[in-house]
């Protein structure tokens, strides 16, 4: 082949979306697993390669983009409504989380098939820590050493306070060389936290080659017995954004707080929603939403126009759910069962990183690393996981949107702000469910 047509392969290659790519690496490699076996294990370095490139990312990952996160978080931008929002984000993710937790728990998704798959793995946290012990840990006694071990917890904790600590000191400090110091860090980070975005993306394009052998690897070790996980990872994941949205945007928010139909939420609500399982980002989402929340739900702009764009950057209850259901399964896989000192742990982690998540697609994906790393888990689900991801990415971010449009009725509601009157509330559903 000439040089130009290879260029214009690699070309017509590259503009196929990358988590696309994966996807078709997900079946062929689980095809050639299928047909040549055993021998098909041979890839597995391959697969190690990638799962080694995840790991590189983990602590720089966490330090820009936290830092990134908690900068929107500065104290006197917030007030009474930013402390309302605030209070409501991170309550929505934890019970997301536990209800991710939960429903796995009850159908453990990846018990069934690949057991003996990642026996070899390492599963550090197969005895039960002690819970004073870990919540010490939180703690670190030395942010570096915490950082050089990748422990993810104190890395975590430490970058949230410092960079608290820098927002207050911003605020309080008459000195313009401190404050045009601290605007400096912060700007480094947002820089360090797009240059590791682009790494991210780097590595999945290698991915595309690791997750062909992971999958090469699990199908040659397990067989056919390796397809019902995935489904049922799905299917956990589908059930448990059901279940959240159902009890906790509907039934307490929309009918409990606000006293009105879910119906006519979810009427109003709807266009983010499509929006959000058809393009796998809330930023992107972000001007649908808005308007979902101008025009249908009749919320004024002082609120929906801090608290959405807000919600976009901080605020990903589908994608702490996800961390939930994920978790469990990566130990079902491994065979351990996590204590529930481990699963408290999950929802720290996964509360937190989900501040630090963007909102673009499969931005979540790569959290898990930190959730898997906490846990002892081996890393190499990421790579499995990344397969299906397409499908995930759509569930999580669809909860994402719902979540921030949720809380931003209640806190209109709360605040005076919001037009029951407006369409989505009165088009035959929408009448207070009282009237
Ligand atoms: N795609 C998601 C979002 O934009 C983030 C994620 O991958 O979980 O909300």
């Amino acid at each position: 082949m000439s040089q130009s047509g290879i260029v214009s392969l690699w070309n017509r290659y590259r503009s196929v979306g990358i988590v696309y790519r994966i996807g078709v690496a997900f079946v062929l490699g689980s095809l050639v697993g299928l047909v040549v076996g055993e021998p098909a294990t041979a890839l597995k370095p391959v697969g190690d390669l990638f799962v080694r490139l995840l790991k590189m990312l983990i602590v720089p990952i966490v330090v820009f983009t936290l830092l990134m996160g908690v900068r929107q978080l500065s104290p006197s931008s917030l007030g009474r409504v930013g402390a309302q929002v605030v209070g409501l984000y991170a309550l929505t993710s934890a019970f997301a989380v536990a209800i991710g937790l939960g429903v796995s728990n009850l159908v453990s998704p990846g018990s069934r098939g690949l057991e003996e798959l990642l026996a070899g793995a390492e599963a550090q946290s197969a005895e039960a820590p002690d819970a004073v012990e870990v919540v010490l840990n939180v703690v670190p006694t030395n942010p570096v050493g915490a950082m050089a071990d990748g422990g993810v917890l104190p890395t975590i904790f430490f970058v949230v306070v410092f960079g608290l600590g820098l927002t207050l000191a911003w605020e309080e400090t008459d000195d313009e060389q401190v404050k045009r110091g601290i605007e400096t860090f912060f700007d480094l980070a947002d820089a360090g936290a797009e240059a590791m975005y682009k790494v991210v993306w780097g590595a999945m394009e290698f991915g595309v080659l690791g997750v062909f052998a992971l999958m090469a690897n699990v199908f040659g070790t397990a067989g056919v017995d390796a397809i019902l996980p995935f489904a049922l990872l799905i299917g956990t994941m589908l059930l448990a954004a059901v279940v959240h949205i159902g009890l906790v945007y509907l039934g307490t928010f929309v009918v409990g707080v606000a006293g009105r139909s879910p119906v006519a939420f979810l009427s109003g609500a709807r266009d983010a929603m499509v929006t959000a399982l058809s393009i796998r980002s809330s930023s992107g989402t972000l001007p649908v939403t808005m308007s979902d929340a101008d025009e249908n739900l009749g919320i004024e702009e002082r609120i929906y126009g801090f608290t959405l764009p807000l919600g976009a950057t901080i605020n990903m209850d589908g994608t702490a759910m996800y961390q939930g259901v994920a978790a469990i399964f990566a130990a079902n896989i491994v065979g351990v069962n996590l204590s529930l000192v481990d699963q408290f742990a999950v929802v720290a982690v996964a509360v937190l990183a989900s501040i630090g998540t963007a909102g673009v697609p499969g931005s979540g994906l790569i959290m898990l690393t930190l959730v898997l790393t906490q846990l002892g888990l081996p890393l190499e689900i990421v790579g499995l996981v990344a397969g299906v991801d397409p499908i995930l990415d759509r569930i999580r971010t669809m909860v994402n949107v719902t979540g921030d449009l949720a809380v931003t009725t209640v806190v209109a509601t709360w605040n005076d702000a919001v037009d029951f009157t407006a369409d989505a509330w009165n088009d035959g559903v929408g009448a207070a469910l009282s009237d």
